[in-house]
Order: C-alpha cells, then sequence, then structure tokens
C-alpha cells in the first residue's frame, strides 16, 4: 500500500505527527484494536526502483542494499469518512531512517507500508487499566484511552524527557495520569518500574498494556507478574531496543521476546 502526506504537525520537541491521505488507503482495513500499527518501507537513497514500489518485489529482484528499511508505526487514528490516517513518529537524536524521514517529510510524499497488524483493545470486561510506555507507546495509549467508557479507571505512567514532551490525553474514564520525567542518567532505566510499583492496585486485578523500549518493558512486566497479573492479563510489546537499529534488534527480538516471556515471578 501506499499513501501521500497531507501535513505534518510537530506535537512536542520529540514528536512530529504525520497524517497521510490519498494512495490505497481507499482499502485501508483498520482491525478493531487501539495498537494497530503499519510496517513501513523506507527506500534507501539511490535505490533503482520508483518511490511507488511493491516491498516484496524490491526483495525478490534487487540486490539487499536496494532493500527498503522496514520500521513499525502505530496508527494513531485513522478518519473511515475521510480516509485519513495518522501516525505520531517519535524523532530522536540518534540518527534513524524513520526519525530523519519524519524531520523532513512535507505534503505530497510518498509513504510504502504493509499493514495493518494489531490486536489489543481496552477489555470492557477488565476491572481497570494500566497504561504504561514511552513516548512510543503514547499513539497506541492515547487512542485506548479514548476508547475507554465513563466509569472505567485507567491508571497510565509515561516516561519522557519533560514538560514540554507530554502530549494532551483525552478519556470519559476515571484518570490517575503521571509523567514520568528522565534524569539523563542511569535512573531512566528504571522509571517506570518505579513507578508502577508505587501505584495502588486495590479492588480487582488490572489489565496491563505495557509497550516501549525493551528492557523497561521486561521490567515492569517482571514485576505485575509479582505483583499477581497472570499472562492473560498482560499487553506487552518491546517496541525497540536502546542503543540498537531496528535491524539489530529484529535480529535477536524472537529470542528476547521467548526469554522475556519466560521470566516468572520471584
Ligand atoms: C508494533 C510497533 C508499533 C510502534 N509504534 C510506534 C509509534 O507509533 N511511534 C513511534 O515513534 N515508534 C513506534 N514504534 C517504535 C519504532 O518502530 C522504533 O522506535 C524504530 O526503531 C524507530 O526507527 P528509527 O529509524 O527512527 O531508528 P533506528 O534506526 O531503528 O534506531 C537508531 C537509534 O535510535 C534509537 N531509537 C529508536 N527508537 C527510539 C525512540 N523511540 N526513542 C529514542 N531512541 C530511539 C535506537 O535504539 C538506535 O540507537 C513501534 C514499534 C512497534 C514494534
Amino acid at each position: 500500500m501506499q499513501a501521500r502526506v497531507a501535513a505534518t504537525e510537530r506535537l512536542t520537541p520529540g514528536m512530529i505527527r504525520v497524517v497521510l491521505d490519498g494512495g490505497d488507503l481507499e482499502r485501508f482495513e483498520m482491525p478493531d484494536a487501539t495498537d494497530a500499527y503499519i510496517n513501513v518501507a523506507f527506500r534507501p537513497a539511490g535505490a533503482s526502483y520508483d518511490e511507488v514500489f511493491d516491498p516484496r518485489a524490491v526483495r525478490e529482484t534487487c540486490p539487499a542494499e536496494e532493500w527498503p528499511a522496514r520500521r513499525r508505526y502505530t496508527v494513531r487514528s485513522w478518519d473511515t469518512a475521510t480516509h485519513a490516517l495518522t501516525l505520531d513518529v517519535v524523532v530522536h537524536a540518534d540518527e534513524g531512517v524513520a526519525s530523519r524521514w519524519a524531520l523532513n517529510a512535507g505534503p505530497g510524499d510518498v509513504l510504502v507500508f504493509e499493514g495493518p497488524g494489531g490486536g489489543y483493545r481496552p477489555s470492557p470486561g477488565a476491572d481497570w487499566h494500566l497504561l504504561v510506555g514511552d513516548e512510543s507507546a503514547l499513539p497506541s495509549i492515547a487512542a485506548s484511552l479514548e476508547a475507554l467508557s465513563a466509569g472505567e479507571r485507567a491508571v497510565v505512567r509515561v516516561v519522557c524527557d519533560g514538560p514540554s514532551y507530554e502530549i494532551p490525553l483525552t478519556t470519559a474514564a476515571d484518570l490517575d495520569l503521571q509523567w514520568l520525567h528522565r534524569y539523563g542518567d542511569e535512573r531512566d532505566a528504571s522509571l517506570l518500574r518505579v513507578a508502577v510499583e508505587a501505584v495502588e492496585f486495590g479492588e480487582g486485578t488490572p489489565f496491563g498494556f505495557v509497550h516501549g523500549e525493551a528492557d523497561e518493558i521486561r521490567g515492569v512486566r517482571r514485576l505485575l507478574l509479582e505483583r499477581g497479573l497472570t499472562r492473560q492479563d498482560l499487553s506487552c510489546s518491546p517496541y525497540w531496543r536502546r542503543s540498537m537499529t531496528d535491524e539489530a534488534w529484529r535480529r535477536i527480538k524472537r529470542e528476547y521476546v521467548a526469554a522475556m516471556e519466560a521470566d516468572a515471578p520471584v
């Protein structure tokens, strides 16, 4: 599939909203999920093929150095009436194909992607909802909060670089929201875990949505198992790994996730 950039907006110093329309979006089928994501394909500079391309065909016919770089991005929102697809892309100080693309994106630019996939939506059957993550999980956390109803309870802990990196989150649910600001030192790795440790669980069992940086997610997951949640009460997804490009991360991700899923309460 392909779509065109309709507009971009700087939401925070670290996040760019990209609104896409046109292209193949008329046949985009949004799953019933608030963590739906697309698998974007970025054409490398100097590639011999057109800006609109079929990623599978390129892999079959072109040398490896011409293959597109793959990155996953959450569907922040999908407008069924206008066929506009919105992504919120973290732009980080480390060099990154996707981050760089978003920084330079402008109206008319093509974005090629496959998907969508995804499968989480806050269950109305959960006693309450615990949503934890970093900026990369904000699109799915924001979409999940919007899907909650009045009378439901949501506890949200998000780590970001500082007050200007926070975004407005809206929900009909009773919201207990805390933004955690990174110190820029080794304490950052456990900010989410420490914050979740301090959450009063009260009545009932939460459903935990924990997505973001791999080691931080894993630490929170382990803690939640220790606090009595079962694997069925959790959606944990290590989206990215600090100091690794997505290519390097995907090479070890399967093994990492298997080890993470084998973590047991101590
Ligand atoms: C299902 C799924 C959905 C996702 N949805 C979103 C989304 O909606 N928005 C979003 O921004 N990201 C999202 N991500 C994460 C995103 O795909 C990765 O962060 C990706 O690595 C970014 O690619 P890049 O080309 O910018 O950087 P890369 O080339 O992959 O990495 C370059 C360097 O930047 C670092 N880096 C990568 N991501 C971050 C980050 N978020 N913060 C700080 N440093 C980073 C890497 O560790 C590496 O050192 C999602 C991932 C998955 C699996």
